[in-house]
């Protein structure tokens, strides 16, 4: 088989070889646990600190202001179901939109079994939020806005200064999902008035299993996981101090190749958008044009299968995916591309591509290949194609 052409970065990413180097002393040597009183322990303390200031750094926050997590889901919950309950009597209702990812979806579908009412917002055909529509979803009761800052599917950005300005003026608490943006696109907390943001390493070159809640000083969601008083008695846990430091590590090194590594991205994407654009017929792209994540490539193809044409890409060494890999394995079509308004046919003929720094125009190029072959292969084999052609020809 050919070399691997790995374009799934939306799921996750390799871990950079500096992010590696940066974390093994701290497998094999310094693996005290920085909770603990003596001079071997402080080495890992001392890293972890460090880690939490360079995060909080990029950030505009204050170094205690980042709190450590398993990652992106549990930060998501814990953002949410902490402010829930800790807002409770205040009021019971969240604002979030159709389109989050489902470690907030599902989080928010829990509380509704708990008393609380959650407003989904519609999106438009570009998958952003209808600012008049937020504005007009705040309630007396309303607690919280949940809005992702970019999506991990169609890779739109949100208005999240916009969003950030409606909950400031209306007193409510704003938590972004930020797991597709950090590293990606430069974030300050307090231009944009957010409360909370979610951040997770796998997704930017750093380890599994590390990421970060922010959480504005004086915002006080009630803790999700009980134990030791590690995090500020506010998460409990041995601290994953390689995980951390390999976290702050790889954010560093994100942020110091952003405008590069994002405009290298972005010109490959929009090479590859346009070939396929112009050289596979009946083939769409999902997501807003301009207000995009530098490395997301979404598109539908009519009268083809999904899962067919990642199978086949597959068999070309190729990597990507069909909607999120926590929906793919399950029929139902991505619930994103049903947001934006595509009918159920035509949004299981969808395909993601999410591109890394590694990624070149030659990949590019290659991927073109294969998917304009492909395309026509798969769609030679579909009755409903031949129809359509046939029903063509006779008008
Ligand atoms: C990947 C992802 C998550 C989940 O993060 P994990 O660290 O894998 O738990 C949450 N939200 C978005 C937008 C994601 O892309």
């Amino acid at each position: 088989m050919e070399k691997l052409i790995y374009l799934d970065n939306a799921a996750t990413t390799a871990l950079k070889p500096e992010v590696l180097e940066a974390m093994q002393p701290y497998f094999l040597e310094n693996y005290g646990n920085p909770n603990s009183v003596y001079t071997f322990a402080q080495k890992s303390k001392k890293a972890v600190e460090e880690a939490r200031e360079a995060i909080a750094g990029l950030l505009g926050a204050q170094a205690d202001e980042i709190y450590f997590t398993a990652g992106g889901s549990e930060s998501d919950n814990w953002a949410i179901k902490g402010c829930a309950e800790k807002l409770a009597s205040k009021g019971k209702h969240i604002i979030t939109t159709k389109i989050e990812h489902h470690a907030v979806l599902h989080t928010c579908e829990y509380l509704e079994k708990h008393g609380y009412e959650i407003t989904y917002l519609d999106v438009d055909e570009y998958g952003q939020i209808r600012l008049e529509e937020l504005e007009q979803a705040v309630r007396p009761d309303t607690i919280l806005i949940s809005i992702m800052f970019a999506n991990n599917e169609i890779g739109t950005i949100e208005p999240v200064r916009e969003i950030g300005a409606i909950a400031k003026k209306h007193g409510v608490l704003f938590h972004t999902d930020a797991v597709q943006a950090f590293g990606h696109l430069p974030i300050d907390v307090n231009e944009l008035n957010i409360d909370m943001l979610s951040a997770s390493a796998h997704k930017f070159h750093g380890p599994k299993g590390a990421g970060f809640l922010y959480i504005r000083n004086g915002v006080k969601p009630v803790s999700l996981i009980h134990g030791g008083a590690q995090e500020r008695s506010k998460r409990a846990g041995t601290t994953n101090v390689p995980g951390i430091i390999g976290m702050g590590k790889a954010a560093q090194a994100a942020a110091e190749g952003m405008a590069e590594n994002g405009r290298r991205m972005a010109d490959i994407r929009d090479y590859f958008i346009k070939r396929v654009l112009e050289e596979i017929p009946y083939s769409r792209l999902n997501g807003h044009p301009k207000e995009r994540l530098d490395n997301n490539i979404n598109f539908c193809f009519r009268f083809i299968e999904g899962e067919s044409l990642l199978i086949m890409l597959d068999q070309k060494g190729i990597c990507a995916s069909s909607g999120s890999a926590c929906t793919s394995g399950s029929l139902d079509p991505s619930h994103v591309l049903l947001a934006i308004g595509l009918p159920h046919e035509i949004a299981h003929g969808s395909l993601r591509l999410t591109l890394s720094e590694e990624n070149t125009m030659e990949e590019a190029d290659y991927v073109a290949d294969c998917l304009k072959i492909i395309v026509e292969r798969l769609r030679s084999m579909s009755p409903l194609y031949e129809d359509f052609v046939k029903n063509q020809k006779e008008v």
